[in-house]
């Protein structure tokens, strides 16, 4: 296929790289003029979308996919995919979807999991919203750079997946590491707290793949100084859009809300920027109640 790749950050190059290395003709832009191994540069994005099969974007925001989208829109060829896999609010992801719809062209929101690690092995998880057809012709793209993508639904679907999946993931990391703070505090080992939680009732992904503790359970970034990762400033991020998802919906979110001040609180005003989310748990160590 020809492809249009459009942002090639951290996870943008690694991606565009392995469609690349696959046999597709990749052609990338960023903004900041960053490249990606096997991938041709053009000079903008209309210019990279121009005769494109599929426009993938991987970008920072919903307002920046916004004004990307409707640079790129008027260049794409009637009956190609735009595929954003960027994490976005749902209602970007929709308007953009309808103003593909417009313009004759497929849409897909597909945000991902996996992270950088996912991205250069080509092992991402997909949450994908759009038509059947859309996520059928985009399918063999997803089986190179991902191990697994799963239809949700329409449009705004695969973000709204993330979002919950990530209020989910934030709420139980903070549970996990003032869980393990307490038990410090009252005197039992981390070793013991682990071997008991990671096969009880209190088991997660936070506790049993990813735990915040040193030198306990499998190898995590907290094992690495609590370099990322998953930066806090990103999982802050996503709680923000799960919360403004949760406003325009009139859901009630406490935890997810709680979870939100705690991360915000953290990245801005107590160092947590650059560190991986999981070092909650040395910032819960750090305090009392007061
Ligand atoms: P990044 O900041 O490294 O990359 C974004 C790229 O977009 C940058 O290179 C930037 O120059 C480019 N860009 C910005 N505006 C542009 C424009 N108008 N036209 C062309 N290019 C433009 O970010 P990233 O870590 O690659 O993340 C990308 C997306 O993936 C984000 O939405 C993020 O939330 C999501 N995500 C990231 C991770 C992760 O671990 N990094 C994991 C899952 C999802």
């Amino acid at each position: 296929m020809k492809i249009a790749f459009i942002g090639l950050g951290n996870m943008g190059a690694p991606m565009a790289a392995n469609l690349s290395k696959a046999g597709h003709e990749v052609t990338g832009f960023d903004v900041a003029g960053a490249t990606a191994e096997g991938v041709g540069t053009a000079a903008s994005g209309p210019e990279a979308a121009t005769g494109a099969d599929v426009v993938i974007t991987m970008l920072p925001n919903g307002q920046i996919l916004r004004s990307v989208a409707a640079e790129v829109i008027p260049a794409m060829s009637p009956g190609a995919v735009l595929l954003d896999c960027s994490t976005v609010d749902v209602e970007s992801a929709r308007a953009v979807a309808d103003q593909a719809a417009e313009a004759g062209l497929g849409a897909l929101d597909a945000p991902v999991s996996g992270g950088i690690g996912g991205a250069s092995g080509g092992t991402l998880t997909f949450m994908v919203g759009g038509s059947d057809e859309a996520f059928a012709k985009a399918r063999p793209l997803f089986d190179i750079m991902g191990q697994k993508a799963v239809h949700c639904g329409p449009s705004g679907n695969g973000q709204a997946a993330k979002i919950c999946n990530n209020m989910i993931l934030g709420v139980t990391m903070i549970a996990t590491c003032e869980a393990f703070a307490l038990a410090d505090k009252l005197g039992l080992s981390r070793e013991a707290m682990f071997d008991v939680v990671s096969t009880s009732s209190g088991y997660s992904w936070s506790m049993n793949a990813y735990c915040p503790a040193p030198g306990v359970g499998p190898q995590s970034p907290a094992d690495n100084g609590y370099k990322p990762g998953f930066a806090a400033e990103l999982m802050l991020k996503d709680l923000g859009l799960s919360q403004q998802a949760a406003e325009a919906a009139d859901a009630d979110t406490p935890m997810g809300q709680r979870a939100l001040e705690l991360y915000r609180a953290f990245v801005e005003d107590e160092g947590g920027t650059g560190r991986d989310f999981s070092a909650m748990l040395p910032r819960f160590e750090e305090r009392g109640r007061g």
